[in-house]
């Protein structure tokens, strides 16, 4: 018989009861005890849930107050010591100091680092986050199980079949941290084991059969070492004698597949979506007294799955495989609890999306044909084929026009027109900017007033001509507060943006938006993709009218502000019926479009951010040449159809860019800011010695701390990057856009940024400088 089963379930509620609960604790206005008491409701309806739709287990350890890894550290009790806790920190208290920082004790003389909340990072390839162990030579592990414990006897009182689930630990060990120098998280290795067989037993004399290990590093290209550590891992486990389904996803196992069929654990779950090319290696590889958990269901994105191609591959292999367990790739947790009756989405939107309840039905009804014969199943397949059916054929989703443009693009449509030399020239004799021209990223503070009139005009309260005005007055006090401080590039400020891919998705063909489909972030933070699936077209200019107005009120020179192909492409769910480099594409030729008319309005300097490129790249470093081939081109087309004296600018930011340093200057930006103060400048050596060719704006100041950065701290980190970059090409300006803060932190930061510039301009002159092609003020 066929089972079925999820790695995981999303915790945040249907209606975000969790995070609302979360939330609520923290400012104080739960107890402890209702917070419990809530997040078991949502615990309990995720159960019901997995057993309605006839799952075989529920999965427990899943469900987290704020992130899984957390969970783990907490479980190992590896707290940093820096935390200095105390017998009288309750454990959440603990775990919530970990999450979000712990609170200053008045007069206490502590450094900076002292109680800061830890890392956060993302999660793979996804857009969840989660935060970092941190591991030095004090690092020692123990099992406080009893919260997991706690959640197993909870479901089992319930009557569920329980399968715990765990990350393994030599992923564990991986997304950790090493803060001592010379100490390799992999030396932990043998500290942690016995923890892990203690936990196991424990488990298994809790009555648990079955539980779940998530090793996803198995899809990594991982260092010999750590390869050669998972036998000896999964010996030691195997002492514990509980029936272990090792979990691998979200990237193919390559070269780590045999290890993974050989490892001494009783079932394998391969994600069939990202690595369906290697199921044939594995059903000959994976011993046949091993289960094979097959994860047929995409659990990364939100599309009705094709249910008769997934019985084709699952039903040849039911006669080497009776007993085959099939899953979603990975934890549903990376879609929405629910798209069935979102109230935004069309009823025909509806037909075509599928979230984590609709995805555990499809399995259900695969288990099912499996089980019981297809003719069990033929009224619900036959639902599901009119759907798919109708999706493809329909024509909201393909547009004739924007497949023809695509194929009818000139082969130098993503090239300027000139080299970058040219252009520079051309743009300085135009501009006339200083040395160490000083500008922002984009947003100004989306202050309460703002969003307060958004609401309103969402809610129809506020009319559009009046919204319209109130923006207005906005962009103009943005502009003002500019001149005032002396910036050089001005922004307008972005006060009429929601978010920086919703904004520009509202206004494409091919987006819709649903009003519940979120996903989580990050803890209690969470996300609201944008569904992608038609074919991309502009209706009309987006943000000309805007830009334009804002550049009306100055002589100085005010900059377009697009979000770009690759980041409206990866922070939305994108459509699966055609390769994401066409979808890339057709999105480039919409804000090429975009930024055409950004031009002829007079605009000339345009950003196009483009935060996301780092995060799109695969897992695997094989597969990155093709994407960044293609991702680069995309925002080159984007980019180019502009004068030589128009200036293009990219931003990026919150990713490690070091290994992509040729392909980011393959996208030939004229000017590219970048978020660098989180590695104190670390990120400039790389554009140092890479040399990079064009100009940059390393930033100078993080944007997520209230705190005012000095004009000689400022001034500091610009003589640091000075020494890697030469000065004539160095910009000034923040990591990111400003709009989570208050306007008072703001102006007094963006003060020492334009004072601090002057200062290097003044000693650049004094100094023999490189900076003389510029002129100065
Ligand atoms: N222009 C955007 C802003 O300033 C960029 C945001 C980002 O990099 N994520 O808010
Ligand atoms: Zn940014």
């Amino acid at each position: 018989m066929i089972k079925s089963h999820t790695l995981g379930f999303p915790r945040i509620g249907a209606a975000r009861e969790l995070k609302f609960a979360v939330e609520q604790f923290w400012r104080g206005e739960l107890t402890e005890a209702a917070l419990q008491q809530r997040a078991a409701a949502v615990r309990q309806r995720n159960w019901q849930q997995q057993i309605d739709a006839g799952l075989d287990f529920v999965s427990v350890g899943d469900f987290s107050l704020y992130d899984h890894v957390a969970d783990h550290i907490s479980l190992f009790g590896c707290a940093p010591a820096r935390f200095a806790f105390t017998d009288s920190d309750t454990p959440l208290a603990r775990y919530f100091s970990m999450a979000r920082g712990a609170a200053q004790q008045e007069g206490a003389a502590c450094c900076h680092q002292h109680g800061a909340a830890l890392e956060m990072t993302k999660w793979f390839d996804t857009n969840y986050h989660y935060l970092v162990p941190e591991f030095d030579d004090a690092t020692r592990f123990s099992l406080h199980a009893a919260a997991l414990l706690a959640e197993v006897a909870e479901a089992r009182a319930l009557g569920h079949p329980v399968k715990p689930v765990l990350l393994g630990p030599l992923t564990f060990l991986w997304l950790g941290k090493s803060k001592a120098a010379g100490l390799e998280c992999l030396a932990l290795l043998d500290q942690l084991l016995p923890v892990y067989v203690q936990l196991l037993q424990q488990l298994k004399a809790a009555g648990v059969d079955w539980v779940q290990i998530d090793e996803p590093i198995l899809g990594l290209d991982l260092p010999g070492d750590w390869v050669l550590a998972f036998e000896r891992s999964y010996h030691a486990l195997a002492t514990a004698h509980l029936s272990v389904l090792l979990a691998t996803y979200f990237s193919p196992l390559q070269g780590q597949l045999s290890l993974a069929c050989k490892l001494p654990v009783a079932g394998l779950h391969v994600d069939a979506i990202r690595a369906a090319d290697e199921l044939t290696a594995v059903l000959d590889w994976l011993p046949p007294h091993k289960v094979l958990s097959v994860g047929i269901i995409d659990g990364r994105n939100i599309w009705r799955s094709d249910l008769d191609a997934a019985l084709e591959v699952l039903t040849p292999m039911l006669a080497r495989r009776p007993g085959l367990w099939i899953a979603p790739s990975c934890s549903l947790l990376h879609v929405p609890v629910t798209l069935a009756d979102d109230g935004a989405l069309d009823a025909e939107l509806r037909s075509w999306v599928a979230g984590a309840c609709e995805k555990i039905a499809e399995l259900h009804l695969l288990k099912r044909a499996l089980n019981d014969g297809h003719a069990s199943v033929a009224a619900e397949m036959a639902t599901t084929r009119a759907a798919l059916a109708a999706r493809r054929s329909s024509a909201r989703v393909s547009k004739p026009a924007v497949a023809a443009r695509v194929a009818a693009l000139p082969a130098a449509a993503d090239r300027r027109r000139s080299v970058f030399s040219v252009r520079q020239a051309a743009q300085r004799s135009r501009f006339k900017l200083p040395a160490f021209p000083t500008t922002t990223i984009g947003s100004f503070p989306q202050t309460a007033a703002i969003r307060a009139m958004r609401a309103a005009h969402k809610r129809g309260e506020l009319a559009e001509d009046a919204y319209h005005t109130a923006m207005r007055r906005e962009i103009a006090a943005a502009v003002a507060e500019q001149e005032a401080l002396g910036i050089d590039v001005l922004v307008h400020g972005e006060a009429e943006r929601n978010d920086m891919v919703e904004y520009f998705g509202e206004q494409l063909d091919g987006f819709a938006f649903s009003a519940n489909g979120w996903v989580q972030s990050y803890g209690s933070r969470c996300v609201k993709p944008p569904l992608l699936f038609g074919d991309v077209g502009r209706r009309g200019p987006m943000t000309v009218a805007w830009s334009a107005y804002a550049q009306s009120l100055s002589a100085r020179p005010v900059k377009g502000m697009l979000t770009g192909p690759i980041t409206l492409l990866q922070w939305s769910f994108v459509r699966d019926d055609q390769p994401r480099s066409r979808t890339a594409l057709q999105l480039a030729l919409a804000v090429r479009d975009e930024v055409a008319d950004l031009e002829a309005a007079g605009i000339g300097i345009i950003q196009i951010d483009e935060p996301a490129l780092r995060e799109g790249l695969p897992l695997r470093r094989a597969a990155w040449p093709a994407y960044l081939e293609w991702a680069t081109a995309a925002f080159r087309v984007a980019a180019s159809g502009v004068d030589d004296a128009t200036q293009v600018h990219t931003h990026m930011c919150y990713a490690q860019f070091n290994d992509i340093l040729p392909q980011i200057a393959a996208m030939d930006a004229d000017v590219i800011t970048i978020e660098t103060s989180r590695s104190d400048m670390a990120l400039l050596r790389g554009f140092g010695e890479f040399a990079y060719p064009n100009e940059i704006g390393p930033g100078v100041y993080d944007i997520h701390s209230p705190r005012v950065p000095s004009v000689d701290a400022i001034a500091r980190l610009l003589r640091k990057a000075a020494e890697v970059i030469p000065a004539s090409q160095l910009w000034v300006n923040p990591d990111c856009g400003l709009k989570t803060r208050d306007w008072p932190e703001t102006r007094a930061a963006l003060a020492n940024m334009v004072t601090a510039a002057r200062q290097l301009r003044a000693e650049s002159r004094t100094s023999s400088s490189t900076v003389g092609e510029r002129t100065e003020h």
